[in-house]
């Protein structure tokens, strides 16, 4: 079990298959850390995926596992994405959802970034 009660790594997870190069994406960004790339069903004008380029299952699982320089690395490209995206001015939302109450559908760590419009309520109530 990871941190947050899900699976361990899953290498076969979609997330992994992209960093391989083994199925496209809309790539937004790549560094030593991080890969970024466009959401394959976006829901505001601009909603950018980023994913730290090691095998984390989620936001806890990164944070418990990962060394300082990767988790670094990887917040450090979030912004650089935020900013290459031109959301600065305008503002934007980071979300990283970890395990089934989030809805976490895919088992690797990744940060979704939002823009482009008023972001409205942060989650829906209830
Ligand atoms: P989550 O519910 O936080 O795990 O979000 C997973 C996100 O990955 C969803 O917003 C999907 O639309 C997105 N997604 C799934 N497969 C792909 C893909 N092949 N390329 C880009 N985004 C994807």
């Amino acid at each position: 079990m990871s941190v947050t009660g899900l699976p361990p790594y899953d290498p076969a997870n979609v997330f992994a298959r992209i960093l391989r190069g083994e199925i496209p994406c809309r790539k937004v960004h790549e560094d030593e850390w991080a890969l970024a790339f466009h959401d394959i069903n976006p829901l505001t004008p601009t909603h950018v995926l980023v994913i730290p380029k090691g095998e984390w299952v989620s936001a806890a699982d990164f944070h418990a596992g990962a060394g300082t320089e990767a988790i670094a690395g990887f917040w450090r490209a979030v912004g650089a994405v935020a900013k290459a995206q031109g959301l600065e001015e305008g503002g934007y939302r980071l979300l990283a959802n970890m395990g089934p109450d989030a809805g976490q559908e895919v088992p690797h760590f990744h940060v979704h970034l939002f823009g482009g419009r008023r972001l409205g309520a942060m989650v829906p109530r209830g």
